[in-house]
């Protein structure tokens, strides 16, 4: 039996058009400021989405384009600017930065009610605690989004997680062990691999490596969500070869078309979110 697909564009443009008539009927418009630190093109990419998709719903988007050289000090006077902006609604750094800039410092620097990726610290620990103002960093979001489509309860499920980074592998653990799962976090040092990822109900792949996960990872009937965006010499590439992985599967997502639209979505929900929040009286 072949897998059905989670149709991760469709729910994407879905959620999409339904956001654009949430935000027609307020009076004004949510603003997003996303900031860009250098030229990685992967990352121009990423940014010109985003934009793209926040102008399509309405969402006003400002977007700051600073060289490579740029000082810590620097970066962080743009950060409080924005922080105390009361037009800007949610901030954004595109990751990665050069290395001279350290990450967490620089995301921590963004007001919590701003941090629209949700990965400030203090986002972090609401998420954990199951704090429903948490804002939610967008893939892992997007990911139970989709998951929730063919499956709403997921108690008792065993879900194996394929990378702990703080963008997607760890996030996405937290919220499915909130939803009851049993959840077993694998990385780079985990033995016996494919075994682990055999007793897996759902398997989630955010390894980085081109196909991966094949077809003697997965348990008959299992849900599989790729989150690898990897780009070789045949184009753009998951982390689950497809092909196996389907004729085993009972859901999977494509690449490109499954998580990746999602993220964005997520990007636009969060800033909607972050926007009603602000304007709460
Ligand atoms: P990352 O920070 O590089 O983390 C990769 C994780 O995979 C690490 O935890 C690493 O373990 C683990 N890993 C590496 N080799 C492994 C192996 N042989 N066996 C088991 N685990 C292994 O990557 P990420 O940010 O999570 O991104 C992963 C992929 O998702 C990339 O292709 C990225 O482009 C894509 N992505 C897509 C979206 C989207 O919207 N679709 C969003 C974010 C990322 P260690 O911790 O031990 O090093």
């Amino acid at each position: 039996m072949t897998a059905q697909i989670l149709d991760g564009k469709q729910l994407a443009q879905q959620i999409r058009t339904e956001l654009k008539q949430k935000i027609t009927l307020t009076q004004a418009s949510p603003e997003l400021a996303v900031i860009i630190v250098g030229n990685d093109p992967a990352s121009e990419i990423y940014v010109r989405s985003k934009e793209k998709a926040c102008q399509e719903v309405g969402i006003k988007v400002e977007t700051f384009r600073l060289t490579s050289d740029i000082s810590a000090e620097e970066l962080n006077e743009l950060i409080d600017l924005l922080n105390n902006s009361s037009a800007v609604n949610g901030i954004l750094v595109q990751l990665p930065l050069p290395r001279h800039l350290n990450p967490q410092e620089i995301l921590t620097r963004i007001k919590p009610e701003k941090d629209v990726d949700g990965f400030h610290p203090l986002n972090t620990g609401l998420i954990i605690q199951k704090q429903p103002s948490a804002f939610i960093p967008c893939t892992p979001k997007g990911i139970l989004r989709l998951i929730h489509t063919v499956k709403q309860d997921l108690s008792g499920l065993n879900a194996v997680v394929i990378g702990r980074s703080q963008v997607v592998g760890l996030p996405v653990s937290h919220l499915l062990l909130n939803e009851n799962c049993t959840v077993t976090i694998a990385h780079s040092k985990t033995k016996n691999l494919s075994e682990i990822c055999k007793k897996a109900d759902i398997l989630i792949a955010s390894v980085g490596k081109p196909e991966f996960v094949t077809e003697d990872f997965i348990k008959p009937d299992a849900i599989i969500i790729d989150v690898g965006i990897n780009r070789t010499n045949d184009g753009i590439k998951g982390d689950v070869k497809y092909n196996e992985a389907s004729e085993k599967a009972s859901y999977i997502t494509p690449v490109p078309g499954g998580v990746g639209p999602m993220t964005i979505a997520m990007l636009l929900e969060n800033t909607y979110e972050a926007f009603l929040k602000q304007n709460r009286s």
